[in-house]
């Protein structure tokens, strides 16, 4: 996080000095596939992130999920995140240019569907997609994590006129979509 906004800063001032403009997309948490089931993500490690790592669940590559901590303050007591379709959020990047083309202004926006669900409401909704229940366990919490994290979208949706598509039952079909076109091929 200081890194992200580190970053933002060094651009700030670059642009006090000497006037240019530049657009900062924040992401939050990309999840899914391409719908044609060519462009996804099949990390050779063992994932860090939620959705690889129970698209390795549903898979059979890893026996269960590790759920990191289910006694937050939050609706299950699991980590609440804002996932964000890769199709919308690459939609993003093209509104984005299009915005910096035809303006002299530069923007900084969240990209997210202002809307978050949780760990095991992830791994449910995934095992729908993939047709069976996936299994998990309850684990310590992982260092660092916050209970939730969503995005404000009202600026990207002002600036960019920016608008997700995209819910969480496309997200898990996509990206088992792209696990099972992988194994196919
Ligand atoms: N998470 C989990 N098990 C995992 C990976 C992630 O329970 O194997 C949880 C994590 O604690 C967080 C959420 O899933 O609440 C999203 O984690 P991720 O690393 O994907 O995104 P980030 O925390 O960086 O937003």
């Amino acid at each position: 996080g200081f890194t992200k906004v580190a970053s933002e800063q060094i651009l700030t001032q670059a642009a006090a000095a000497d006037p240019w403009a530049f657009g900062v997309l924040r992401y939050f948490n990309p999840a899914g596939a391409h719908p044609s089931g060519l462009i996804g993500e099949d990390p050779s490690d063992i994932p860090n992130n939620l959705m690889p790592y129970i698209a390795k669940v549903a898979s059979g590559a890893l026996p269960h999920l590790n759920v990191f901590g289910n006694d937050y303050d939050t609706r299950d007591g699991t980590g609440e995140r804002d996932y964000i379709h890769v199709c919308d959020l690459a939609r993003g990047h093209v509104l984005s240019v299009q915005k910096l083309l035809s303006t002299d202004e530069g923007h900084v926006v969240n990209l997210g569907t202002g809307q978050a669900y949780s760990v095991l409401e992830m791994n449910t909704a995934y095992g729908k997609a993939a047709g069976r229940d996936l299994p998990y366990v309850i684990a310590p919490r992982r260092a660092g994590d916050v209970p939730t994290c969503l995005a404000d979208v009202r600026k990207a949706k002002a600036v960019l006129g920016f608008e997700t598509h995209f819910g969480l039952d496309d997200m898990c079909r996509s990206s088992w979509n792209w696990i099972e076109t992988q194994a196919r091929s």
